[in-house]
């Protein structure tokens, strides 16, 4: 749309309606009796101690604040705003369950108690003052030309009241997120927009008291204490002797100062990051549909499905912002640049070129600077490098912190599809996927080793499920514990528990292959289809109903993604397992562990499933600590996101940074859950020079 008719459309919705608006208020304010019926209640006044005419004149200084405020906001939601009001209208009830969850009560920032206070008190500040002002808007500009009144009574004493505290509470928290600011708190960046609105909010409360106590000066209400800021001011006003006259030309030039500086910072909303004030409010509610964890994008397409014959190729990946779909734009706009993600992201700390918070920013920023042209190619262009979206170990964890519930995630997913597509890949990854292609697993290992390792499971006590058909369980031995002489101690030792427990279970032995998910993760979807469709069929065709896991990456697969494609299944991982089984007392941990142990969670198990207290009730008894970054807030190993299959540079591995928060809480034993973790950690540890101090287990391994 030409700019000539977005303003023509800025005018005729605001300009001309406001103008007429203001002639019509003009002639009824001639006729007006208000006050003459109000002495003795209490009321608001309104444009008191200003000169007649002066709520004219400011509408009229207005009208170019207010236009640069539609325009901006009309041009932003040109791209969104319809698809997001239409489906906010048809689901209402969805959406406001999840914007008070995240918008009005906080849910994520109010996990850390500093934030906590300074958000909520700042957001709750404005909020209120915001519909403060609406109301004295309403009384004074449409009840009081037809001699009606809002602000009175009872009601305008306990309005007085709120409107005192929470503007006191809006210094407060300004006054808490200046400090921080100025005290250089890393994730907080020093950008001016922010300093400028930071000043310019604290400049709008300190003087809105400051009016205020002028006013009860001058004109001294008998309800003045309900205003208890104002007239505690006041009493020094008084005091101080200054003349009325001071006081009322002293007014009038803060009272235009102050509304100049609100409506500026107002108009400049749309314009600057602030937007997320608005947008992020519409925005958090209408994420209920988007893939969340434990999904970490949408599925492309369905390979079962795809027509081979059509000629038109269906979009997969994201390699200019024209790709992505309208929630996802609004997400770029929604980010706060909290730098929460950034805080807790593995592959920023090791210092990889990733950062969610910056990538989100920078899309916003292209998003914008192209306007409505999105044709720039940004892996063309290398606005999206290979090393920055190939870091991210799909960990999660900024899909976890994200306050306004934006997924970087997802963004990565899409971009690394692209990547895929044009084969931008670097040797190692290139391989790997080779291999799973070529030879079902990730190592490109012949089939003879699968038949190695069923031999010495079935020298163990396992049976095949030709051997025994129709289980309860289907144990999945998975590639690592396959092909890594270290792991296979895990299958080992879980073939040795499910034994004597007597628990009915087969494995699939030479029937099994690669889940797929390093291929989904470093975005080959076709890949990852085409094995997943094979496992599928294989483990309909022997009526599959339960199956085992250790690994928590074919958990999240089995669980979360192959439902999809078409498996329902129920997924165990060993953690439940063998707590189930303990607490029936049909095993018992067999290694009494001395020294000091620590638990690692998997992010896919923890954070992705939550599964958090049951491998923890397995190590009841130990001498335990727990380290700092738990749970849900878990640190990744570094080898998820098909970072253990593929090489981007890191200045120190996270798995060096997971070893030395275990190192300062004196740990002695790290239990994990998960194979990848276990081969990292070791790795670490022999890196490190850290063998005879810190053993790395398996959950498994202490039965
Ligand atoms: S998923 Fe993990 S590694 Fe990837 S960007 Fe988010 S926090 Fe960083
Ligand atoms: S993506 Fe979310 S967590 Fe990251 S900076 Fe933006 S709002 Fe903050």
């Amino acid at each position: 749309m030409p700019r000539q008719r977005s303003y023509f459309v800025v005018m005729s919705f605001y300009v001309i309606p406001m103008l007429v608006y203001c002639l019509i208020k003009r002639f009824l304010s001639k006729t007006s009796t208000i006050g003459m019926t109000l002495d003795l209640t209490p009321y608001r006044e309104n444009y008191t101690l200003l000169p007649p005419g002066t709520s004219t004149v400011m509408y009229i200084v207005l009208i170019p604040f207010v236009m640069i405020f539609l325009y901006g906001l009309y041009f932003r939601l040109r791209i969104y705003g319809l698809d997001a009001l239409l489906t906010l209208s048809k689901n209402f009830r969805s959406w406001f369950k999840q914007s008070f969850r995240y918008s009005i009560l906080q849910k994520r920032i109010f996990k850390e108690v500093s934030p906590r206070i300074m958000h909520s008190t700042t957001s709750y500040g404005i909020l209120i003052l915001f519909i403060g002002t609406l109301l004295v808007f309403i009384d004074s500009d449409f009840l009081e030309p037809f001699n009606q009144k809002l602000l009175q009574g009872a009601f305008y004493l306990i309005f007085e009241f709120i409107l005192d505290l929470f503007g006191l509470l809006l210094i407060f928290g300004i006054t808490l997120q200046l400090i921080r600011r100025y005290s250089g708190v890393k994730r907080l960046k020093p950008k001016l927009e922010y300093y400028v609105y930071l000043w310019g909010l604290l400049f709008i409360g300190v003087s809105g008291f400051i009016l205020e106590s002028i006013r009860i000066s001058v004109n001294q209400p008998p309800w003045s204490s309900y205003s208890f800021i104002g007239s505690m001011i006041s009493v020094t006003i008084i005091n101080s002797g200054i003349p009325v006259y001071i006081l009322k030309n002293l007014y009038l030039i803060l009272w235009w100062t102050h509304a100049i500086i609100a409506f500026g910072l107002v108009a400049a909303l749309p314009y600057t990051n602030l937007r997320h004030v608005i947008v992020s409010f519409i925005y958090t509610g209408l994420t209920y549909s988007a893939p969340r964890l434990p999904q970490l994008a949408k599925t492309p397409f369905k390979l079962s499905e795809v027509d081979l014959s059509a000629t038109e190729e269906s979009k997969v990946g994201f390699r200019s912002i024209g790709d992505l779909d309208w929630l996802q734009k609004m997400g770029l706009d929604a980010c706060t640049d909290c730098g929460r993600c950034e805080v807790v992201c593995p592959a920023y700390s090791s210092g990889t070129p990733l950062s969610p918070r910056n990538l989100v920013q920078k899309l916003m920023k292209i998003m914008w600077r192209q306007r409505l042209s999105w044709k720039r190619d940004l892996i063309e262009s290398k606005d999206l490098g290979y090393d920055e979206i190939y870091a991210c170990t799909t960990c999660g964890g900024c899909v976890e912190q994200c306050p306004v519930v934006i997924s970087p995630l997802e963004y990565i997913i899409e971009a690394r599809r692209a990547f895929i597509i044009d084969g931008r890949m670097e040797k190692k990854a290139i391989e790997t996927l080779n291999n799973l292609s070529r030879g079902e697993n990730p190592y490109g290992l012949p089939r003879i080793e699968r038949e190695r390792l069923v031999k010495e499971l079935r020298e163990l006590g396992a049976k095949t499920i030709d051997e025994h058909p129709n289980p309860e369980y289907i144990y999945w031995v998975g590639c690592l514990a396959t092909y890594d002489p270290r792991i296979r101690n895990i299958a080992r030792k879980m073939i040795e528990i499910l034994s004597k427990a007597g628990v009915d279970f087969a494995i699939l032995g030479t029937l099994e292959r690669c889940t797929g998910e390093p291929a989904r993760r470093m975005g080959e979807e076709g890949l990852f289809q085409e094995l997943a469709l094979k496992n599928i069929e294989t483990l309909k065709s022997i009526n599959a109903r339960k199956m085992i896991v250790h690994c928590p990456h074919c958990y999240q697969v089995f669980k979360n993604e192959y439902k999809e494609l078409g498996l329902e299944i129920e997924v165990i991982h060993h953690s439940i397992l063998l707590r189930d089984l303990m607490s029936k007392g049909r095993i018992k941990p067999k290694i009494n562990i001395e020294n000091l142990v620590t638990f690692h969670d998997s992010c896919y198990i923890a954070r992705f499933n939550n599964v958090i207290d049951e491998p923890r009730e397995l190590l009841a008894g130990l001498r335990f600590k727990e380290m700092e970054k738990r749970g849900k807030d878990t640190f990744c190993c570094g080898a998820g996101g098909g970072n253990y299959w593929s090489e981007v540079k890191r200045a120190k591995r996270e798995s060096l940074q997971r070893i030395e928060e275990a190192m300062k809480i004196n740990a002695e034993v790290i239990i994990v859950e998960c194979p990848y973790c276990l081969a990292m950690f070791e790795d670490a540890v022999r890196v490190m020079g850290l063998e005879e101090k810190i053993k790395i287990l398996d959950i498994s391994e202490i039965f």
